[in-house]
């Protein structure tokens, strides 16, 4: 049945063609999106609950983001923000000012992919505090160039054979309570994690006087949706600022909405000093952007830029986005979340399988265990519920060891939540 006829003479050129690098998640080629579906060259649909591995915030092709494409692709293509100033370079940055937490008063850099948004973070962070270190988590992921790439610790697969990194990265454990690392229990275990950090990383190989910043992801994405217990970021927070560390969150897979508050890490106490942002932030237009205080932001002209970092097309599409999002997605994305969450977990009480259900919003992970009462990983039993899910009309990502994301467009409505919950289960059953 898959790949259908067409699929399969493109997915050959896919072979012969494009670089190996790249991961197929599914055998087959998608042609057309709509709202919650996407449809594939022999015309199969599917009901879409990865949104493009959680960019289409708006759904696939929202009219009025189209709209302002097509209108701006006919005023204005290209002029290069890094040296010519047009309207909407503006407008969005004012409007990231506004919505991002803390005071107003910021400044932003535009980029075109999470990742270089993690790259500006990177070198503005050594050269604002004149420090060389930074700290990352291990499971995290922020991005594949160099200097992204020497943050993350999700896969060895996406390190393996590309050393020397950047040096002067130390990784730390991630308060993966499902898993500790310390084999403690929350609340009880008083934040072990972050004392370890203190009494450990910063006394044997990481001098925190020169770190210059931490880089977090408020809920790990790509590590396997993971949610920090509450006090956790406070607690972390007061670490970083007692060693004049700044506190760099990585949004770029938890903002812009997804979680039921603009940004992630509103959910909890804690400003950061600076924020990345991508993926959701223009509906799949390519766009990032790094957010920081004004005071911060205070390199020299020519320090840093970037061609095609906050083209005009992707800034329209942006500020519509945003738009939406605040007259109405933020919103349903926490309603709706809740009636996901609530639907995952009265699946889970029937399958031994399905160990953990996180999440906040529309940011949902479900974790594949062959026992929940080991927790043993299944990471072969969860990539058959995918490819079983996929053959019944429901696309749904991996993310972590064996988790399922549930990370559907922001517009998503209960029917089709509803529709989810009967494939997930009836692929689960199967
Ligand atoms: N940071 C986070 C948290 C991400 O989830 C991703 C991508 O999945 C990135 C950075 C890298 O973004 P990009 O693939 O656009 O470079």
């Amino acid at each position: 049945m898959f790949p259908g006829e067409k699929a399969k003479e493109l997915l050959k050129k896919d072979k012969q063609y494009l670089s190996p690098s790249y991961f197929r998640e599914y055998p087959t080629v998608i042609e057309k999106g709509e709202g919650m579906y996407v449809f594939d060259v022999d015309g199969n649909k599917f009901l879409d609950f990865g949104a493009g591995y959680a960019c289409c915030s708006t759904g696939h092709s929202h009219p009025e983001v189209v709209r302002a494409i097509e209108r701006q692709a006919k005023t204005l293509l290209h002029i290069d923000g890094s040296a010519f100033l047009y309207p909407s370079l503006v407008n969005l940055g004012e409007k990231l000012a506004e919505i991002t937490p803390g005071a107003k008063n910021k400044r932003v850099f535009f980029g075109n992919s999470g990742t270089e948004a993690v790259e500006a973070a990177m070198k503005l962070s050594r050269y604002a505090t004149k420090r060389q270190r930074l700290i990352a988590f291990y499971n995290s992921f922020h991005g594949r160039t160099y200097g992204g790439m020497s943050l993350t610790a999700s896969k060895w697969i996406q390190r393996k054979g590309f050393a020397p990194l950047v040096p002067g990265v130390t990784h730390i454990p991630y308060p993966y309570c499902y898993r500790c690392q310390f084999n403690l229990k929350y609340p009880s275990c008083n934040f072990a994690c972050i004392d370890y950090v203190e009494d450990v990383i910063f006394h044997t190989t990481t001098p925190p006087e020169e770190v210059a910043a931490l880089f977090v992801e408020p809920i790990q994405g790509e590590g396997g949706y993971i949610i920090p217990p509450d006090g956790y970021f406070e607690r972390l927070k007061k670490l970083l600022d007692k060693y004049n560390i700044l506190f760099v969150a990585d949004e770029i897979q938890s903002g812009m909405g997804r979680t039921g508050k603009m940004f992630a890490i509103e959910h909890w106490n804690v400003i950061p000093d600076m924020i990345t942002i991508a993926k959701g932030i223009a509906s799949g237009m390519p766009i990032s952007a790094l957010v920081a205080r004004a005071s911060l932001m205070d390199w020299e002209t020519g320090a840093h830029a970037s061609t095609f970092g906050g083209n005009p097309v992707a800034c329209e599409a942006a500020l519509v986005t945003i738009k939406l999002l605040e007259e109405k997605l933020v919103e349903n994305a926490k309603k709706m979340g809740y009636y996901l969450i609530g639907g995952l977990h009265k699946i889970a009480e029937k399958y031994p399988t399905v160990g953990d259900v996180r999440g906040k919003g529309l940011m949902i992970g479900c974790e594949i265990v062959k026992d929940k009462s080991t927790k043993e990983k299944a990471p072969k039993l969860r990539d058959k519920i995918i490819r079983k899910c996929f053959e019944n009309g429901l696309l749904l990502l991996g993310c972590g060891a064996c988790s399922i994301r549930f990370s559907p467009p922001l517009v998503v409505e209960k029917t089709e939540i509803d529709k989810c919950l009967e494939i997930f289960d009836a692929s689960l059953k199967e």
